[in-house]
């Protein structure tokens, strides 16, 4: 099997650390980034020397693969986080209202940190009452998670992500009753991934779909129990569900299974609406997978809630993400 090596990556994306810098100051500061020429789109990446401003994420810019980002004092210093783009998008939706930034935000599923980092940024850079809670599970990457957030918070603002090295499901969502925003980015099978989402094609051309559905299934159990933990926090208004999969069972089947949980309708969970969740992103949730939920325009709406991105052909890994919201007056869904 033939593995894809990380330079087979369209793009080098990396997020500008709003949290340590501006912009202005980046660029001013840094002249290996000042020397790169602007271009308007990801196909004039091809050669090495430009520099393009994505348009759907804020703070985000993409490269050759081959320039050496890593090298440059800039990374040294947490300025710039190497975050692909599609990974920016369950951050950039939970605030995509720029009138209603969440202040109190879990992240589930945090090491090694892109994202927690990237909920992070959206606060304001003097609240003083504002929190991430970064949960992981695993002993070796919640030591990854704290360098990476220490890295990327500096000194000043250390206390602006708080983590736990717990199972998320075991934690009592009556002890966070402040939190509004949830981001759940749970283990997948990564098949988004250049490497894996060949390997995996390659399988299937194998016939080996019956092993992988097994493994898919379990996989996609474990996200709906994760995510539905995460619904029930008290006053959790938004909840993006992410995966790194290409796969609808641990995607928009999870999704199904959640919208279908009687407990959770119960608590008024609904999926948003496309006008919400990066509206000019054309590529969205596979609508014949909500087809046990309404008719067409009804399966239309739902997979206007949910974004894809495919690897490579949209400049990155693959990706899903969909974003779930309750209660507030003017926060509903209409689907
Ligand atoms: N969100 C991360 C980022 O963007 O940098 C990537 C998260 S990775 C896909 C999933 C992570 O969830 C893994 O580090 C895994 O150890 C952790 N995890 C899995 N189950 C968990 C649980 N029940 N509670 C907390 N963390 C868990």
């Amino acid at each position: 099997v033939k593995i894809a090596d990380e330079d087979e990556s369209p793009v080098r994306w990396f997020r500008i650390n709003t949290i340590l810098t501006t912009p202005e100051a980046f660029f001013k500061d840094h002249e290996f980034f000042r020397n790169l020429q602007p271009v308007s789109s990801i196909e004039e990446l091809k050669q090495t020397g430009v520099i393009y401003q994505d348009d759907y994420i804020t703070n985000l810019y993409g490269v050759h693969p081959r320039e050496r980002v890593t090298s440059t004092p800039a990374y040294e210093k947490g300025q710039v986080i190497i975050q692909d783009r599609a990974s920016c998008f369950p951050a950039h939706i939970l605030n995509q209202n720029p009138n209603d930034i969440h202040k109190y935000v879990i992240d589930a599923c945090a090491a090694p940190g892109n994202k927690t980092t990237h909920c992070a940024s959206f606060l304001p850079i003097d609240s003083t009452d504002a929190v991430i809670y970064a949960f992981e599970r695993d002993s070796k990457r919640v030591e990854i998670l704290k360098t990476m957030c220490g890295k990327a918070l500096g000194q000043h603002k250390k206390n602006l992500i708080q983590i736990t090295h717990a199972d998320f499901t075991s934690t009592d969502p009556n002890d966070f009753k402040d939190v509004t925003g949830m981001v759940v980015d749970p283990s997948c099978s990564g098949s988004g991934i250049f490497g894996r989402a060949l390997e995996d094609s390659q399988k299937e051309e194998n016939g080996d779909q019956e092993i992988d559905t097994e493994r898919l299934n379990k996989l996609a159990g474990f996200q709906f129990k994760i995510v539905k933990h995460s619904m029930k926090f008290p006053s959790a208004r938004k909840v993006v569900y992410s995966t790194c999969s290409i796969h609808p069972h641990e995607n928009e089947r999870v999704v199904v299974d959640l919208l279908s949980d009687p407990e959770l309708k119960k608590l008024g969970w609904k999926l948003d609406i496309r006008a919400n969740v990066i509206p000019s992103w054309e590529r969205r949730g596979w609508k014949e997978e909500f087809t046990s939920l309404g008719n067409a325009e009804e399966c239309e709406k739902l997979a206007g809630g949910c974004v894809r991105s495919i690897p490579k052909e949209d400049g990155g890994i693959g990706f899903f993400a969909a974003c779930f919201i309750k209660g507030a007056p003017g926060n509903e869904t209409e689907a």
